[in-house]
């Protein structure tokens, strides 16, 4: 029922009621009807400060607050891939002095298999960019 975007898991965001009691839920239960403001949130545990009327409109302003939740999580992602890739990158090329020895093979293996897994992900991130 939430809203999702690939590639950014555990972040499905949904607009929240909040309660009288000051309760967030994204509970549409009788229980939960009558509720005094929209309010976007995360299953992360994230929630917006800005609280929006209990309207159809505000349901849409508490989402448009996930998608920006959405956005820089998901350049602090991209951000954290870049550095691990460069990590990966400096480590295997301090390792090319240990090529004359085929017991660092698998090492190197694994590095390389590193490096291209995260420059793979960081290509799909850019390419699916609209
Ligand atoms: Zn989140």
């Amino acid at each position: 029922m939430g809203t999702i975007r690939e590639g950014l898991y555990d972040h499905e965001g949904y607009a929240a009621r909040k309660l009288g009691d000051g309760t967030l839920t994204g509970a549409w239960t009788q229980a939960t009807a009558r509720f005094v403001a929209y309010v976007g949130a995360c299953e992360c545990g994230w929630a917006a400060d800005q609280e929006h009327p209990p309207t159809p409109d505000g349901e849409v302003a508490a989402l448009d607050d996930w998608v920006d939740h959405a956005d820089h999580q998901e350049a602090a992602q991209m951000a954290d891939r870049r550095r691990r890739l460069a990590e990966t990158l400096r480590r295997l090329g301090g390792i090319a002095a240990d090529v004359e020895d085929p017991a660092n093979l698998p090492r190197i293996v694994r590095a390389a298999d590193r490096a291209r897994a995260l420059a793979a992900e960081l290509l799909d991130a850019e390419e699916a960019r609209p």
